[in-house]
């Protein structure tokens, strides 16, 4: 720590604030001096907000003029490789640093002292009376309750109110208790062995362990087909880290977050790892968030925010399912968690381990060139192969109308049955029907305030727009020609696709498994769980059951329409069929029990389809390649779309054209500007978008030529700008 990290009482120093100011304010360090990095509250205006004391004050203004810091806060503060991780990362995606503070930050309650708090548990006595909602208080218990919850964490749960709770805890069938908040979490023992590791199994996990012990900054992409034991293997780089006694984040895709994975991970280290993601309790987020960075958690399993957790001494990062699209933030900051694991990494000289069986076309080309290293796991575990892929040529297939399910894949399916075993019927998307309209006028139902039509949500009964999320309920006259009954659902979704299933098959257990049916991340572990003790005999599924769940018993996976993800004009839209495709067929036959993928497909000599069948990933990875090399296109070139948005479309449409128009600092770098068009969703909560695409040579200075082009422009009223460095489609 240098001199100039300590400020002398009444020194002036910059501290940065979430508020959207744009820089730092000055402020005079309080009684007792105070640290660089330290989180504060500051009064602003006539309120008090948490900053972090950023570096010495600018001035230049009368001291005397200056308000003091209130109070300096009890948690460990920011660390330098975590300021400068916030400054690359802002000036990398365009974003101001008040909003990564935000994202460093999420932790609710940081400035309330340490206390404690009651949790309630299960109890020993019986309630003196039952009624239904002291039941689902109880069930609740019984199923979750070893973990505690907080009173309103077990009301929301059950869907009772608090007195509900408080009368159980005066009968003594719910226990309630005083533990103080911010706990430590249990030590994990490092120690332990793993479970023992094939020959190519122990060769990449050695490799992993010597690169953790180099204890330097290096990027490694471990390629495995899925079952090969990926997760066995960096484990192993896990347990290697935390006996340096540095800390590790292992980053999954939110709904691969299953309770599965986290007692794989208690199993290894016999304890509990720490858990951040959109499902875990406030009160727990502000434990985590403390506890990572008093060094009271070693290792974090998490969702991508958890990239911004305020770790002590960050030793590696593993990025599982590192192809997932999800890792994308598609709002506030649009930071891809993965390229950012990659660079967090590089400040505070941690392993990266980018892990998937369909890597990124990115990932792949830097493995390619050298830049990172390529650890590869050809074969799966044991006796488990990868399963047999069958397409079923649709055109050969006549179905009567409203039905998806070819005769062969019904005959499949039936044979699992017969044998105790589980199918899982895919198709990626949600509600009853893509299309609602009506058969005298041909009017389609669309959302009033998107470039999108309603769904039909059966079960919740309502039309929902997948874009706004709006609902309302279905109607019972055409809303354009007021006809009566004679509007009618086109196309199927997985609630449909259900009701098919359940005719077809009326002897079996169907469940779906969609993120809209479930009320809680909790109910869908539940379900999930469920499932994989084998509670259902066909799984009808979105994307949500193509990531990461092992199903020991699932041996047929039937893709029920594998063009859908095709459709379109997407640069990507092959590489996304391809890990689609892949990741889906192999949730199939993962145990002892061989599997088989079948899918229905109206274009069996697509190229996508033919390199899944034929298994020739390579090939397929080297021609997608050539083809963004040849346009110039990522990772060979670079792109960054800029969004302008606003409530008449003119009006964005003129902004646009007068950037496209005044592009020079573009041109100087050797960018192209294209557009503006219409963005991929043109038009979302009534406003209407288009979008202009900027594509830089790979090594042209993208973001300094970006914020030169944009600098100094006033947004007319009502309009709104958004830069998007390498946006998903293009
Ligand atoms: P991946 O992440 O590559 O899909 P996993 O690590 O999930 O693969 O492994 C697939 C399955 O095989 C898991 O149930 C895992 O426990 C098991 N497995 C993998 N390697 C071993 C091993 N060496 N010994 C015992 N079980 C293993
Ligand atoms: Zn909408």
């Amino acid at each position: 720590m240098g001199q100039s990290d300590y400020f002398d009482e009444g020194a002036l120093v910059a501290v940065l604030t979430t508020q959207p100011l744009g820089r730092a304010l000055d402020y005079k360090a309080p009684e007792g001096g105070v640290m660089r990095g330290a989180f504060v509250e500051v009064p602003l205006g006539p309120r008090k907000v948490i900053g972090v004391v950023w570096g010495a004050g600018a001035g230049g203004f009368d001291l005397k003029k200056a308000r003091s810091i209130a109070r300096v806060l009890d948690v460990a503060p920011m660390r330098e490789e975590m300021r400068a991780f916030l400054e690359k990362c802002g000036a990398y995606t365009l974003t101001s640093l008040p909003q990564m503070l935000r994202l460093a930050t999420r932790a609710p309650g940081l400035s309330n002292p340490p206390s404690m708090q009651k949790v309630y548990r299960m109890g020993h006595k019986a309630p003196d009376r039952m009624t239904d909602a002291r039941g689902r208080v109880l069930a609740v218990l019984e199923e979750f309750g070893a973990l505690g919850f907080t009173l309103g964490e077990l009301a929301e749960q059950a869907g009772v109110t608090s007195s509900v709770v408080k009368g159980l805890v005066k009968q003594g069938a719910v226990h309630e208790e005083d533990t103080p908040r911010d706990l430590p979490f249990a030590r994990l023992d490092a120690s332990r062995p793993g479970k023992e590791l094939t020959e190519a199994q122990g060769v990449a996990a050695d490799r992993l362990v010597q690169g953790q012990k180099a204890g330097v900054f290096g990027a490694t992409l471990l390629w495995g087909i899925t079952g090969s034991g990926k997760t066995e293997v960096y484990l192993e780089a896990v347990a290697e880290a935390l006996r340096q006694g540095r800390q590790a984040l292992v980053l999954l895709p939110e709904i691969a977050l299953s309770a599965d994975f986290m007692r794989r991970v208690e199993a290894r280290f016999g304890a509990k790892a720490a858990e951040w993601h959109s499902g875990v309790t406030m009160t727990e987020r502000r434990r985590v968030w403390k506890m990572v960075g008093e060094g009271g958690a070693q290792l974090v399993i998490g969702a991508r925010s958890a990239l911004f957790l305020p770790f002590q001494d960050l030793g590696l990062i593993v990025v599982d399912e590192e192809h997932d699209s999800s890792y994308k933030q598609e709002e506030g900051a649009l930071y891809n968690a993965r390229d950012m694991a990659v660079l967090r990494g590089s400040l505070c000289g941690a392993q990266v381990v980018l892990a998937s069986a369909t890597p990124s076309l990115e990932s792949w080309s830097n493995a390619q060139s050298g830049k990172y290293e390529l650890i590869e796991l050809t074969s799966r575990y044991g006796v488990a192969v990868l399963p047999e892929l069958r397409t079923i040529d649709m055109r050969q297939v006549k179905l009567p109308s409203n039905r998806w399910i070819s005769p062969q894949l019904e005959s499949a399916v039936k044979a699992r049955m017969l044998k105790g075993e589980q199918s899982l019927l895919f198709l990626n998307r949600r509600g009853y029907a893509p299309v609602t309209l009506c058969r005298k006028c041909g009017e389609q139902i669309a959302c009033t305030d998107c470039d999108a039509r309603m769904v039909e949500h059966r079960f919740l009964k309502q039309l929902m727009c997948h874009q706004c999320g709006a609902t309302r309920p279905i109607p019972e006259v055409c809303p354009s020609c007021e006809a009566e009954d004679t509007l009618a659902v086109v196309g199927p979704g997985v609630e449909r696709l259900a009701e098919e299933a359940a005719e077809r098959f009326p002897e079996a257990r169907v469940a779906v498994l969609s993120s809209d049916l479930f009320g809680s991340a909790r109910a869908l572990k539940a379900q999930i769980m469920a499932i994989a003790e084998g509670a259902a005999d066909v799984i009808i599924g979105t994307q949500l059951v193509a990531k990461g769940h092992n199903f020991p018993l699932l041996t047929l996976v039937g893709i029920i329409d594998a063009d859908l993800s095709l459709q379109g004009s997407d640069m990507r839209a092959a590489e996304r069929t391809f890990q689609q495709m892949r990741q889906v067929s192999g949730r199939a036959g993962r145990a002892e029990k061989a599997g088989v993928a079948m899918l229905q497909t109206y274009q069996p000599e697509h190229p996508v389809l033919r390199a899944i069948m034929s298994g020739e990933e390579r090939q397929f990875w080297r021609a997608e390649a050539d083809e963004r090399r040849l346009s110039g296109m990522p990772p060979f070139g670079r792109l960054a779309g800029v969004v302008i948005s606003a409530p008449n479309e003119r009006d964005a449409f003129d902004l646009g054209e007068h950037l496209a128009r005044n592009a020079a600092p573009l041109a100087k770098i050797g960018a192209q500007v294209f557009g503006p068009a219409p963005a991929p969703v043109a038009r979302v909560r009534g406003r209407h978008r288009v979008r202009l695409l900027v594509k830089a040579p790979k090594d042209a200075p993208l973001q300094a030529a970006l914020r030169a082009w944009l600098k100094g422009l006033k947004l007319p009223n009502q309009l709104r700008l958004s830069v998007d460095i390498d946006p998903q489609s293009f």
